[in-house]
């Protein structure tokens, strides 16, 4: 029997799975598991279902956080299920530092971790000592550092698995917490404050800045970002820099990474649309399902937008998004012959 997942995307794709358990417990999941062909889902803010899924979805809703202290540290401990930016909130009430700059990202803090997500200069990564999770094929309990994790620019260890649920993150928060504003529009709006900003007054100003241009998926059904910012070898960067010396670009360890959404926003094409997919009018990196777009438009338009930057810059975007057809995860390519 299909079970419907269009609630529980946010680009509102309609969308299906063979089988769907809430999972509630930790002592439910380890009835469970193992599952032969499972995905888990979180707040469905960073998934596209292309096809009906054959297999059991798995929707994390595992609640509760616990939180100590020592002399120098807040350890916080959260279940996955719990609501990211709800947990960032409390922090930053709490006059707890470290999570501000994430403020706002939508999703679950179970899914986290997959794609080490950032923003505004910061990422999981700088503030995740570790996660519990299972094995969804053997349903083996296992715990792993952070450094087991391998965090990388929208990348883990645990996303290229695919094998683990994610039930528990744990955080180290600094009690002398420094503001991190080196990002562009909070360097602009430190610059005219008195003071020191507190977490909160940080957090607010992100959500401001990302209100002001991120369309909100409630409103706009979106996945965010729909594709990474390309990451380049300096020579590469720079042969693109000769030719475009206004593309935004940062540093990325030895790397530089690229403004995918300048590269797109060259080529015209925001409010550019196909059949109800449309790229956003704001933020050219953000496609959204204007009007009850179908999976099929929106994988041409994202097939198409990839194919423009590629003929005009000779850089190929890869989609951040995770796309899952009949028999589970798949790429772009994959979906565009489907
Ligand atoms: C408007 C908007 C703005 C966004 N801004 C940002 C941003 O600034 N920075 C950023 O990094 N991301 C951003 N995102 C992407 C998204 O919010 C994050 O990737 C978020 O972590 C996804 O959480 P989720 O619970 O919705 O995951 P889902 O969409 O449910 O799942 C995403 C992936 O994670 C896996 N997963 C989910 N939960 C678990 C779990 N408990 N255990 C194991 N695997 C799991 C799923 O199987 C899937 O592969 C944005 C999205 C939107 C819609």
């Amino acid at each position: 029997m299909a079970h419907s997942l269009t609630q529980l995307n946010t680009l509102q794709l309609t969308a299906s799975c063979e089988q769907l358990i809430t999972v509630t417990s930790i002592h439910q999941l380890e009835q469970i598991l193992p599952v032969a062909k499972a995905l888990v889902l979180g707040g469905g803010s960073n998934i596209f279902f292309a096809q009906h899924y054959s297999g059991t979805v798995l929707h994390n809703q595992i609640f509760g956080y616990e939180l100590t202290h020592d002399s120098e540290f807040h350890y916080l401990s959260v279940a996955g299920g719990e609501n990211w930016h709800q947990v960032v909130m409390n922090c930053c009430e709490m006059g707890i530092g470290g999570l501000e700059n994430l403020a706002l990202i939508p999703g679950s803090v179970g899914a986290a971790p997959i794609q080490n997500i950032g923003a505004y200069g910061v990422e999981l990564a700088n503030i995740c000592v570790g996660v519990d999770a299972y094995s969804l094929s053997s349903g083996q309990k296992c715990y792993f550092t952070a450094s087991q994790c391998q965090f990388a620019y929208r990348d883990s260890m645990l996303k290229r698995s695919r094998d683990f649920f994610i039930s528990r993150v744990y955080f180290k928060l600094a009690k002398n917490w420094q503001p991190q504003l080196s990002y562009g529009e909070l360097q602009a709006w430190r610059q005219q404050l008195a003071g020191l900003p507190s977490p909160l007054d940080v957090a607010r100003q992100v959500i401001k800045i990302r209100q002001a241009k991120l369309p909100d998926h409630y409103t706009i059904p979106n996945a965010g970002s729909f594709f990474k910012n390309p990451v380049l070898t300096p020579s590469q960067a720079n042969k693109l820099l000769t030719k475009f010396p206004g593309c935004p670009h940062y540093p990325a360890g030895e790397n530089i990474k690229i403004a995918a959404g300048w590269l797109i926003d060259q080529l015209g094409l925001k409010g550019f649309s196909i059949g109800g997919a449309a790229v956003h009018s704001k933020q050219a990196l953000v496609l959204v399902n204007q009007t009850q777009a179908t999976p099929e438009q929106l994988i041409a338009l994202a097939a198409y937008v990839r194919d423009q930057v590629n003929d005009k810059f000779e850089i190929r975007l890869e989609p951040e998004v995770n796309f899952i057809a009949n028999d589970g995860y798949c790429t772009l390519e994959q979906v565009t012959n489907v």
